[in-house]
């Protein structure tokens, strides 16, 4: 089953993660905007709706 996994080397990790605020069912958090996020698993439906909205690219469907 594909699913979705933060790239954390992709992410600046310098701002608050706007993607947080479009995953419909919340599960991404971020401990401080200078970390990357994460997906909580258990949360995520693999909807892939965060690795079009992310532009740099952190987010990624892997097989
Ligand atoms: S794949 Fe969908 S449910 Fe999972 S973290 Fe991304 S937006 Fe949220």
């Amino acid at each position: 089953m594909k699913k979705v996994k933060i790239v954390a080397k992709h992410c600046p990790q310098n701002h608050f993660c706007p993607v947080m605020n479009i995953c419909p069912t919340k599960a991404i958090t971020q401990r401080s905007p200078f970390e990357a996020p994460v997906i909580d698993e258990s949360k995520c439906t693999n909807c892939g709706r965060c690795t079009r909205f992310c532009g740099y690219g952190a987010f990624q469907i892997t097989p």
